[in-house]
């Protein structure tokens, strides 16, 4: 087994990644956030109030589960307790990345869950991605994801965009990325008639074999 990675190298991966989400255009502004986690109640995190484009290792912060910060002179964003509610949920997460890429946020501001309508994309996230209901920042959005924890790795958020998790940053990344290049070919299929679903003699074997990979639900619980 590899050894868990240092603080350090999360920090560096960290600002590895809020650099992909600016320099790939998915966030504005001081949007976005990512988070990774270091052990139980120790969690490197992006701070607030600043452009995902210049962020350095040695501006993230060490928080615990309760929003306090442990290292860092910065404040920690606001909409962090949707990491944690991933976190709390899923032993196995190692990562949460919060971005509003324009495909996959046109889609969620449209109030529309996402079908996996390509194969691989269901081994990878499961026949779809889900649309969290709309709610305001705070104790009603988490209220509103929870439900979606245990079976997906990814979500639109109603109205505001998108959020994904993984075993570490790079998947989250990944995910992140899949959600927007799936949201990115069903727009440009709209103009044609839109994407076909695949059917169910399709998916259950794709299913299948997302579970064999040790992907969702029930293929964590044979880990
Ligand atoms: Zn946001």
């Amino acid at each position: 087994m590899s050894r868990p990675p240092t603080e350090h190298a999360l920090r560096r991966q960290a600002a590895e990644v809020s650099r992909l989400l600016w320099e790939r255009g998915w966030v504005a502004n001081h949007d976005g956030n990512v988070s990774a986690r270091l052990a139980p109640g120790r969690i490197v995190a992006t701070p607030t109030a600043l452009s995902k484009r210049a962020l350095g290792a040695e501006d993230m912060l060490l928080i615990d589960e309760s929003r306090r910060v442990l290292r860092g002179r910065r404040r920690i964003f606001s909409e962090v307790g949707l990491h944690l509610e991933v976190y709390a949920a899923r032993v196995d997460v190692g990562a949460v990345v919060h971005a509003h890429p324009p495909y996959a946020t046109a889609r969620a501001v449209t109030g529309r869950a996402l079908p996996c309508f390509l194969p691989e994309a269901v081994v990878s996230l499961g026949e779809s991605i889900p649309l969290v209901p709309f709610a305001l920042p705070g104790k009603s959005a988490e209220d509103s994801l929870r439900p979606c924890l245990l079976d997906s790795d990814a979500v639109l958020l109603a109205g505001h965009g998108v959020l994904s998790w993984g075993d570490d940053l790079e998947q989250a990344y990944l995910r992140m990325e899949l959600v927007e290049h799936l949201s990115r070919v069903a727009q440009l299929a709209e103009a044609s008639g839109g994407v076909h679903a695949l059917p169910r003699s399709v998916l259950d074997p794709l299913l299948a074999a997302r579970t064999r990979a040790g992907l969702g639900r029930r293929g964590r619980a044979s880990r």
